[in-house]
């Protein structure tokens, strides 16, 4: 390929959805990752799109907002020009309330959602009964239903991402041999790239946090994902059903499942009993990029020239990936800087 203008480190949902996004402005992008796309945490099965409560707002609530509404149209289009389905909906998501307390909360948050989303999405309180068996467990009787939480399924939409990349003459390489440095460089290395960084800095500005999920045979249709007693149950478009996750800051094993898993399986048919005796078709480890500050870490490298980090995704990669993808974009091509302070690698170091 000729020079590129922008050469990425690691083919991730960060690493990828920003090359898709570079393309789309008419850069060339090369990708290298020294796995596989997807190889990472983005190579996961769980895939939930779920915002954050609607209150005590702050920039990171309002930059997630951003993203999460952006996702539908940024998805299809990656659809369209990869020619397979990301496995994208906006479905929603069930919540169980578990006491009176959590049933005030709830409503003072659906009249907050009705100010802070902009009526863009409802979060509504209902009844379990009012749900039949799809309801998760809820010892207050009531949930909250939420339509801003959508799904995705990881590995359709690495799938998606590398034809979509293809398809407007990215180019994606794998391999023990990295590319030549041309152009702007970017480092989407997930958990390791943020290990390395903590060495070379020569204190942790991030670290990996594993967790592990599993997969059911279950169709439950477009029916919105569930989450109660600290267990995600999110259906695919694939006759499947996701439940997740566990959160080890501490592992031996990045990529080994374990007994730790039959316990959030365990939960998880206990919590919503229409999935008793369903078939576990798939079990999974990753490793979460987690940032110092827990929020995203992206924007140049201080110190350096056109050297830029797009990590930290940790429990809301995906999520944030569209906005993620864009203001880096414009950084990087267009030297327009919307960081949030927040997010910038300075704020880790
Ligand atoms: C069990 C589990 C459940 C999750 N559930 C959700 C969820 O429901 N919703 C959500 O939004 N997020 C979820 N996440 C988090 C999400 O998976 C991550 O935030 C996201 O995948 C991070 O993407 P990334 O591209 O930054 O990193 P990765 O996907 O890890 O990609 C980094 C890539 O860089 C490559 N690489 C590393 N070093 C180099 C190098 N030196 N040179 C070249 N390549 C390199 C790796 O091989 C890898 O492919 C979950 C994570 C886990 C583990």
């Amino acid at each position: 390929m000729a020079m590129a203008d922008v050469t990425i480190f690691g083919a991730g949902i960060a690493g990828m959805t920003l090359a898709w996004t570079c393309l789309q402005r008419g850069a060339k992008v090369q990708i290298w990752d020294k796995r596989a796309p997807g190889a990472g945490a983005s190579g996961g099965l769980v895939g939930a799109l779920a915002p954050h409560v609607p209150e005590q707002w702050i920039p990171k609530k309002a930059f997630q907002l951003e993203s999460l509404l952006m996702a539908e149209p940024f998805w299809t289009e990656i659809g369209g020009a990869a020619g397979k389905d990301p496995g994208y909906s906006r479905s929603g998501r069930l919540q169980a309330i578990a006491d009176g307390a959590g049933l005030l909360l709830a409503r003072s948050r659906h009249e907050n959602a009705k100010v802070l989303w902009e009526g863009k999405a409802r979060w509504d309180v209902v009844q379990a009964a009012q749900v039949g068996s799809w309801a998760p467990r809820s010892e207050s009787g009531w949930l909250v239903h939420d339509t801003l939480t959508a799904r995705l399924n990881p590995r359709l939409a690495c799938a998606a991402l590398v034809a979509a990349i293809e398809s407007e003459g990215g180019q994606i390489l794998t391999g023990n041999t990295p590319p030549d440095l041309e152009g702007k460089i970017v480092y989407a290395t997930g958990y390791e790239g943020l290990l390395e960084f903590s060495e070379a800095m020569g204190r942790e500005v991030g670290n990996g946090v594993k967790g592990q999920g599993a997969l059911l045979k279950y169709d439950a249709g477009n029916a919105p994902q569930l989450f109660a007693e600290g267990v995600h149950v999110v259906p695919h478009s694939n006759g499947t059903v996701a439940v997740g996750s566990t959160s080890e800051r501490y592992y031996d094993t990045p990529d080994v499942v374990d007994e730790q898993l039959d316990a959030v399986i365990e939960k998880a048919m206990q919590v919503v009993p229409v999935l008793q005796g369903a078939e576990v078709v798939d079990r999974w480890a990753g490793v979460r990029p987690r940032a110092k500050t827990r929020a995203p870490m992206i924007g140049p490298v201080p110190d350096t020239k056109d050297v830029f980090i797009s990590n930290g995704g940790f429990k809301i990669g995906f999520g944030m990936a569209p906005k993620v993808a864009t203001i880096m974009a414009d950084l990087i091509l267009d030297g327009i800087d919307t960081i949030p302070d927040d997010f910038r690698v300075e704020a880790s170091l």
